[in-house]
């Protein structure tokens, strides 16, 4: 863990030809696009993130990073709050252009770089966004839905088989998704 705010605009290719590690965080605010995909975070909340840079045996510049940041989700069955934990594990190979992201081998993820400058915080906005859960649920016992839920599926057990498929709330939503369409 690193006190520090993480650098934002640097030299990747330089630090990777001097095997830098940068470890620091990024505050959560300074992130708009992640911003709107999550229902808040503590006041202060930021991302840590360690990032190594290195260059290979065929001289590829390469980022190995690992975030973590804690964020309120909301449950997509209560639609209450949960809290959860981010994290992620990645490998970058750093490139200016496409067609050096096509010869990159299949284990490293292009990151396109203008010239000699990468915003690393734009960067480790990318990662986190990549790890945001699309569909976040409490664990079902911790769920203030769980009883409804319960009351629910205890309905369908009891329901006779000849019963109106019209009667199951799920095959209504499954209408309804496939009238959008
Ligand atoms: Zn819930």
């Amino acid at each position: 863990m690193s006190n520090a705010e993480l650098p934002k605009s640097v030299d990747p290719y330089r630090l990777a030809e001097q095997n830098t590690v940068l470890e620091g965080f990024v505050p959560l605010s300074a992130m708009a696009r992640f911003n709107e995909c999550i229902s808040g975070f503590e006041e202060g909340g930021v991302c840590q993130v360690t990032l190594s840079f290195s260059m290979d045996g065929e001289r590829r510049r390469i980022v190995v990073g690992k975030l973590s940041a804690n964020v309120e989700l909301q449950c997509q069955r209560c639609m209450g709050p949960k809290a959860a934990t981010l994290v992620s594990e990645f490998r970058l190979g750093l490139v200016t252009s496409d067609a050096q992201a096509q010869q990159l081998p299949r284990d490293l993820e292009p990151y396109l770089t203008e010239g000699f400058n990468a915003d690393l915080w734009a960067m480790v906005e990318d990662e986190l966004l990549l790890v945001v859960p699309p569909f976040p649920l409490h664990e079902r016992d911790q769920c203030p839905a769980r009883e409804a839920l319960e009351a629910l599926e205890g309905t369908q057990a009891s329901a006779r088989p000849e019963a109106e498929p019209r009667e199951n709330p799920f095959s209504v939503l499954a209408d309804l998704k496939t009238k959008k369409h």
